[in-house]
């Protein structure tokens, strides 16, 4: 056996009964099974026009020299904050990218360094906090983060950086923002599409921390609530992308998910898109909605009542199929081969997944790997049958 194999699975692999998934309490493992809980601490100010409280966040701080950090789409958004902390700002850095490329991250810490800043402040999405967190690691600044996608990334002491090709991620108490605002109102402008696959994006931390090696009652709680608020919220935004209630509820699930991302370790899901997206460039959030209902499908059969809360949760009768038609139906794409992904491309993303290859409660080889990989890049539903080995 392998690293990446099973020590433990999650449960015994039997199929669970038609309905099950709508029942009543799945597990009592919360009493039943050891863990530890490692809480994580952060501020969190969480409000409809919270972005207007950032100078006082930034002045209870303490703290004088700001760099603003945002996508470039994102200009608008950091000339919002420049105009709300105006003398504290030491620089704006308007040119975040998608899987942390280095070479931005050393531009960005040129202009740190020659605005002597004391803080950073990032304004946006993955990307944006992931640059923060990169210049966060070499200057060991605090960070203020005003989230506007469902990525969850502010919520983690994780940082992904890619270079020449090869995304690697390391885990840091040090990286862990100090303050996150969360402002609904930020996320309004986020087009329907993105708003949808960053809501699975954010679903996917949550699926893969309740069936984690180092899962606990606590994060399978919020987890949970994490999935539910985002599976509710999913319908509001394709009704009406505007719609206040299903933004506030989105970004509440996102900071759920987001918290079970930075509390647990995740599985062959996180893998396989960290693969996809370092060396592939595939677009994050869409990679994560057209992968999670294939691994959750390779995953169901040892994993049968955290699958079931994942299903109660979306209230569907599986989780895997209950995912892939959440995709479906939202007009997302559901194939890699409709995010650009070459088939050619397939073999050596199957190999390159077994290097340093992350734990998964069902073992897996090249071959299952490829496979997974092979139905997500055609799209194809996943069948009903739960297949155990
Ligand atoms: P992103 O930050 O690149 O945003 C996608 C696009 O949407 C960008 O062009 C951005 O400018 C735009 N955008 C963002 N918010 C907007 C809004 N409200 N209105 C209009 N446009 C908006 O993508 P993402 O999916 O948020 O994040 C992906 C990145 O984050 C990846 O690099 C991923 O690896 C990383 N990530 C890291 C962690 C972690 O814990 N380290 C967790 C999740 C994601």
């Amino acid at each position: 056996m392998t690293s990446h194999q099973a020590e433990r699975p999650s449960r015994e692999a039997e199929p669970s009964p038609p309905g099950a998934s709508k029942a009543g309490p799945l597990s009592d493992e919360a009493t039943s099974s050891p863990f530890v809980y490692q809480s994580n601490s952060q501020r969190v100010v969480f409000a409809w026009g919270a972005a207007r409280q950032v100078a006082a966040e930034v002045e209870r701080l303490g703290r004088k020299r700001v760099l603003v950090i945002a996508s470039e789409a994102q200009s608008a958004d950091a000339s919002q904050m420049l105009e709300a902390l105006a003398p504290r700002v030491a620089g704006v850095f308007a040119r975040a990218a998608m899987h942390t490329p280095v070479e931005v991250t050393e531009q960005a810490l040129e202009m740190a360094r020659a605005g002597a800043a004391d803080l950073l402040l990032a304004i946006g999405g993955g990307s944006a906090t992931g640059l923060s967190k990169a210049l966060a690691a070499r200057l060991d600044l605090a960070q203020v983060i005003l989230p506007t996608t469902y990525a969850g990334s502010e919520m983690t002491p994780i940082l992904g950086e890619t270079e020449r090709g090869v995304k690697t991620t390391r885990r840091d108490p040090r990286l862990l923002p100090a303050v996150v605002i969360y402002d609904p109102a930020l996320t309004v402008s986020l087009p329907l599409s993105l708003s949808v696959s960053s809501a699975l994006n954010a679903m996917a931390h949550a699926v893969e921390a309740l069936y984690a090696r180092d899962r606990n009652p606590v994060i399978s709680l919020l987890a949970e609530e994490g999935i539910r608020a985002l599976s509710s919220a999913i319908p509001r935004l394709l009704g009406d992308v505007l719609d206040r209630e299903g933004r506030a509820s989105a970004l509440y699930g996102a900071w759920l998910c987001g918290m079970a991302l930075g509390s647990v370790e995740m599985a062959l899901h996180h893998k396989l898109c960290h693969v996809l997206g370092g060396s592939f460039n595939l677009p994050h959030a869409e990679t994560h909605a057209v992968l999670l209902p294939q691994v959750v499908a390779f995953n169901r059969g040892v994993a049968v009542v955290e699958m079931a809360r994942v299903a109660r949760a979306l209230h569907r009768d599986d989780a895997a199929t209950g995912l892939f038609d959440l995709v479906q139906d939202s007009g997302l794409p559901c194939s890699l081969r409709e995010l650009g992904m070459p088939l050619a491309g397939i073999e050596s993303a199957a190999e390159l997944a077994l290097k340093n290859a992350y734990w998964n409660p069902r073992p897996y080889d090249q071959t299952l790997v490829r496979q997974v990989l092979t139905d997500a890049w055609h799209g194809r539903r996943p069948s009903v049958a739960v297949v155990i080995d």
